[in-house]
């Protein structure tokens, strides 16, 4: 880190230690050119990024909405509460770890539709057509062509 007294390039760490209960390390640095010494902090930032919706207007990330989301795909589907908590858990958790300030309501879109892919597959469908209706209706028409082909030799095996 560049020294904020005479700007100099390389500043030398001297302590460092865990501060806020782990959440932050504190270092002190000392600029080798001009002596003068500073404190820096490092937390991790997993802040909960901004929506940007397809009109390009922001909201707050809101996790209310993303449950809804999945329980109306998951609609009389033999899918059990904890699973649901999982899959959320998974989604909120790649929002985060992502570190964007803002992200579109389709990256989000996409999270979801990898989790109902694996939690279900007629959910999944029901939730594709939703967010992917408006971007490539031959890929869609693909994808539901390759989940027919699945199911059906899935049947195939058990019967
Ligand atoms: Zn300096």
């Amino acid at each position: 880190m560049h020294c904020p007294f005479c700007c100099e390039h390389d500043t030398k760490v001297i302590d460092s230690r865990l501060v806020a209960d782990g959440q932050q390390t504190r270092r002190r640095r000392e600029c080798q050119a001009c002596g003068e010494r500073f404190t820096t902090f490092e937390s991790a930032e997993l802040v909960m990024p901004r929506i940007v919706k397809q009109d390009g207007t922001r909201e707050p990330f809101n996790e209310d909405k993303l449950i809804a989301g999945i329980h109306r795909a998951l609609e009389k589907r033999p899918v059990s509460i904890d699973k649901v908590e999982h899959s959320v858990n998974q989604i909120t958790h790649k929002l985060r770890t992502l570190g964007e300030r803002e992200v579109k309501s389709l990256v989000i879109g996409e999270f979801v539709m990898n989790e109902l892919r694996q939690l279900d597959k007629v959910a999944y469908v029901r939730f594709a057509s939703v967010y992917r209706s408006f971007q490539d209706v031959d890929e869609f028409r693909q994808e539901i062509e390759r989940i027919s082909t699945q199911v059906a030799e899935k049947t195939q095996e058990e019967e």
